[in-house]
């Protein structure tokens, strides 16, 4: 049953407007906004005689009350895939639109309590964004992209061209200004909130001209809609910012020029560091290739150097996470964002939280109206065990969100959120070559041991066991050579 009124007391109030977290105090909701903040009685004494019974009253114990975290990069279609062809073409529309539904939960559970989806496949995102508004499916708040618009030089058209650009993939081919406007103009009528572009994969080169980048954004704002985009290089993050992109992803590369322009358009700019940080820290444990791994590394190092200026510069930073991939799975490491903001892009903990909160809020078409702890501000908050501007690292681990709360209901969960749906993988022979040397070397090939069915299989036959730990040490040790005698 829906409550009317929700009053939490004894709360410490954190969020990104604060540089300390306050002395203990109480918050009132009514209905789905903060009515008001101070003493408990005198909050007590705001509701009508004849609503005091119905008030739901959570005593928060001295622990931190925060506005709930705002991901401006979650890919709810994607299902936590190990490969991108399981994106774009093992997953039936069935099942990935199920999939996705039930994921919803898990970011929630993460204190994750609005979300982005800038790219995904069919109109799933439409569909479960108008679910979660009507309470039929549990969720974050949601506002979505439909399929990435790409050219054949952009990030989405990756495979050969007899395959194409298939319609069950995130992308959407559109080479000439024409199909560009006939793409906005679909996606618009199916129900979209924003427009995704897919530019270069890894900042190679500008994938769209300036002038295509211009039409589709002003095409876009004429039909009351926004417009963002994947842009590493940064002739592609400049262009954006003349077109008049409402936020950017990525823009690992910047000249000072562009980071200039950046900061007085006041463009929020969603780095999106997770994906990079995770397969570069933890790809080991689960198979990333060596490759793929030492690449997420170097980015990040020479991301590092961009976004120190960026920040010196006064660029707003959002929080966004590409949550969706096996590396980073729904309700798993969404706060992470947080503090690689801090190491790589050199935010307080303070704009940290910012970048987690208001910053983001531009992305899910509620600026001003989530984000801080403030009247009239909507009941979208999370009680934490600990003081992220202390440790922002309390965020990460889902035991410290002691509860949730969306429009000033409390989201129960029943553990299903702990549940993870199966992979439809690509089919995967081998990970390198077999030759007849690899096999006169046996088992010392670094090669051979990358490949993560093996290493699955052995975790499972052998764990827990010190062989285990040693040999998992050998791999590791084993890849790392490898990598080295590569480059
Ligand atoms: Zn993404």
């Amino acid at each position: 049953m829906q409550n009317q009124w929700l009053l939490l007391s004894d709360v410490r109030l954190v969020d990104g407007t604060r540089n300390k977290a306050s002395e203990p105090t109480a918050l009132l909701v009514e209905r789905d906004r903060i009515r008001d903040i101070g003493n408990v009685d005198d909050l007590r004494a705001l509701v009508p005689r004849a609503d005091q019974e119905t008030i739901l009253h959570v005593e928060g114990r001295g622990r931190v009350l925060m506005p709930g975290l705002i991901d401006a990069h979650c890919h709810m279609t994607y299902g936590d895939s190990m490969t991108q062809e399981e994106q774009d073409i093992y997953t039936s529309v069935e099942s990935r639109t199920l999939r996705a539904a039930f994921n919803c939960r898990r970011v929630l559970r993460a204190g994750v309590t609005s979300i982005s989806q800038p790219g995904g496949s069919w109109y799933i995102g439409v569909a479960l964004r108008n679910a979660i508004a009507k309470g039929m499916v549990l969720g974050p708040r949601m506002r979505t992209a439909g399929r990435y618009i790409t050219t054949s030089n952009g990030l989405t058209d990756w495979y050969p061209e007899v395959v194409g650009v298939p319609d069950s993939s995130i992308g959407s081919l559109a080479n000439t200004p024409a199909e560009m406007v006939d793409n906005v103009r679909r996606q618009v009528k199916n129900g979209v909130d924003f427009i995704k572009l897919a530019d270069s994969p890894m900042g190679e080169y500008q994938s769209f001209t300036g002038d295509e980048m211009k039409q589709i954004a002003d095409l876009a704002h004429q039909l009351g809609k926004q417009v963002t985009i994947h842009a590493r290089g940064s002739a592609e993050a400049g262009a954006a910012l003349d077109a008049g992109f409402d936020w950017i992803m990525h823009a690992n590369f910047m000249t000072d020029e562009v980071i200039e322009h950046f900061a007085s358009s006041k463009t929020p700019l969603v780095p999106t560091l997770l994906l990079l940080a995770n397969a570069a820290d933890f790809g080991a444990l689960v198979g990333t290739p060596v490759g793929f791994r030492d690449g997420c590394r170097r980015m990040l190092e020479r991301t590092a150097e961009t976004y120190h200026r960026a920040h010196a510069a006064g660029v707003v930073f959002a929080l966004g996470t590409d949550s969706g991939f096996a590396l980073t799975p729904y309700g798993e490491w969404h706060a992470r964002e947080l503090e690689l903001l801090m190491e790589y892009a050199g935010l307080s903990a303070q704009e940290a939280i910012a970048a987690g909160t208001t910053n983001a809020a531009r992305t899910v078409g509620l600026e001003g109206e989530i984000g801080t702890l403030e009247p009239g501000m909507l009941g979208d908050l999370i009680l934490v065990n600990g003081d992220p501007l202390q440790d922002i690292r309390v965020l990460q681990d889902r035991k410290n969100i002691e509860a949730v709360f969306v429009g000033g209901q409390q989201v129960t969960f029943d553990g299903s959120e702990e549940q993870a749906w199966a992979n439809d993988r690509a089919i995967v022979y081998s990970t390198s070559t077999l030759t007849y040397e690899t096999a006169q070397q046996g088992e010392a090939q670094g090669a051979v041991l990358e490949d993560w069915r093996l290493e699955h299989r052995l975790a499972e036959e052998i764990s827990f066991t010190s062989e285990a730990k040693e040999f998992a040490h050998e791999v590791t040790k084993i890849g790392r050579s490898d990598a080295q005698a590569d480059h």
